[in-house]
């Protein structure tokens, strides 16, 4: 089957899916994007996503090259044209095509690309289910991490460098010695003392779609949370740890570095976890 891509308002087949080399995109990263994950062939927290993209545009001062209510519609096509039952689709906003200067002009056209991937549901699955290892680095990123651009080479090289050390993911050490987030997902660990904690939603930090809506559904529950950040010495006394993302929903850690969480297996709480994120999600559409 072909996969097919959509362009600048075209559909075409992925062998036509091209960009222009004066793309802003392609040369200062000047664009943002979304991870829509799909189950069950319907996209999953579809609005925040849209949110969150449309504040991003915003704060870049990027127009949307399309009606916002039209990503549904285009974004669903490239569902139904790629068969994708379990899967994601990613969408990415430049601000256009410019003769290369670092200034833009002010009439410029953004330009839109999305595309699709399927995902067999083992795969998705799997480390949702058995954990992963994660490996820490140095936060190397820059001021405005709470807009999802297309800045990504610090979180390019340190999820390198984590698979180069047998890990699946890279938790970012901010100056202070406190874990900002991973690489590409938000950082989790259930202290000592059985308080959940994450880092507060600051500049330094994706707000995580997968985050929100997990927190929605913790609520109902009688486990403590506290929203502030936690350093090595956190983790080495952590009874479990997560990670959560619209691709890995709440995944457990097994280890970070050399530190074995809990039994380095995934804890009594990942289950429960996965499960109530699973129950907040409320928009599949
Ligand atoms: N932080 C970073 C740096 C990310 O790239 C991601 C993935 N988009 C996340 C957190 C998690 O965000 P979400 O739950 O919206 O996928």
């Amino acid at each position: 089957m072909s996969r097919i891509a959509f362009v600048n308002g075209q559909y075409c087949d992925y062998s036509d899916a091209l960009i222009h080399v004066d793309d802003r995109g392609y040369q200062f990263a000047d664009g943002v994007y979304e991870v829509f994950t799909i189950i069950d062939s319907c996209i999953i927290d579809f609005q925040p996503h849209l949110k969150r993209l449309f504040r991003s545009l915003s704060e870049l001062k990027i127009v949307t090259p399309i009606k916002k209510s039209a990503y549904l519609y285009h974004i669903r096509n490239i569902i139904k044209k790629n068969m994708i039952v379990t899967g994601t689709v990613y969408l990415q906003v430049t601000r256009g095509v410019a003769k290369r200067d670092f200034k833009y002009p002010k009439d410029i056209k953004s330009s839109i690309t999305i595309i699709g991937k399927v995902i067999s549901e083992d795969t998705f699955y799997k480390d949702i289910y058995n954990g992963i290892n994660v490996k820490t680095t140095k936060d190397l990123r820059w001021k405005r991490c709470d807009i999802k651009s297309l800045n990504l080479l610090p979180p390019v090289l340190a999820k390198q460098h984590a698979y180069e050390n047998n890990s699946k993911e890279a938790w970012l050490i901010d100056d202070a010695g406190f874990i900002t987030e991973g690489s590409s997902s938000t950082a989790w660990i259930l202290d000592k003392n059985d308080v959940l904690r994450t880092s507060s939603l600051k500049n330094n930090i994706l707000p995580g779609i997968t985050r929100e809506t997990f927190l929605k559904g913790l609520c109902k529950y009688k486990i403590k949370f506290k929203e502030t950040s936690f350093n090595i010495k956190d983790i080495r006394s952590a009874k479990e740890a997560f990670i959560t993302s619209a691709t890995t929903f709440v995944t457990p850690v097994n280890m970070v570095d050399n530190i074995k969480i809990g039994n380095g297996k995934p804890g009594k709480f990942a289950p429960i976890f996965l499960d109530i994120y699973k129950k907040a999600i409320k928009s599949k559409i």
